[in-house]
């Protein structure tokens, strides 16, 4: 019953994903284990398109169902090498641990294509989309926060060239 109600802490309650410290305890354990054992490591933030729209024209609690939503489509593609999190309000994480890069964006780009086609009928039959950024983990010095900030800048490329997108993460270095 302790260890249920410790797990319980580690997750989002409307989702049931893991919450946003969670996420970066697991996200830096898994970066150390990675460096240690040279597994890829990715990390994909994924953020609704245009979200506020939906909760101004349908109300909170017809956006809380959209989350739900997604988090269940998210939750049909795990696997022992995802980690699921909520980020917080409409931000969403996927760290892909032991894929490799195209995998992952494979993965993400099939869940971005099942989502948008999904029908909301008690909101109008409206459509939702998501943009997401993904980054690969290959410079030793960054960390979970790094990692995050690549992925966020990503996903604003995405937003900006016109969301319903997965961008890529590239160095610019
Ligand atoms: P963009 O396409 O650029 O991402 O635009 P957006 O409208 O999705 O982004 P913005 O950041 O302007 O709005 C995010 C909205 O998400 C605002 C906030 O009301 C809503 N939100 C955050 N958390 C929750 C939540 O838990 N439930 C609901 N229903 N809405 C939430
Ligand atoms: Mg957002
Ligand atoms: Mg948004």
């Amino acid at each position: 019953r302790q260890q249920e109600m410790i797990e319980e802490m580690k997750k989002d309650s409307l989702t049931k994903l893991y919450n946003h410290n969670t996420l970066y305890d697991i996200l830096n354990d898994n970066i150390k284990d990675c460096l240690k054992e040279y597994k890829p490591l990715a990390l994909a933030i994924l953020d609704i398109d245009n979200f506020k729209k939906v909760n101004d024209t349908f109300g909170h609690v017809k956006g809380d169902q959209v989350l739900v939503r997604l988090s269940e489509l998210m939750k049909t593609y795990q696997t022992d090498e995802m980690i699921l999190a909520r980020y917080g309000g409409e931000e969403f994480c996927i760290v892909f641990i032991g894929i490799e890069i195209k995998e992952a964006y494979a993965i993400l780009e099939e869940m971005r294509l099942k989502f948008s086609e999904l029908i909301f009928h008690d909101i109008g039959d409206t459509k939702i989309t998501f943009s997401a950024g993904l980054v690969e983990f290959c410079d030793d010095a960054d960390n979970g926060t790094a990692l995050v900030e690549k992925a966020d800048q990503a996903m604003y490329e995405a937003k900006n060239a016109g969301k319903n997108k997965i961008v890529l993460y590239q160095s610019k270095k």
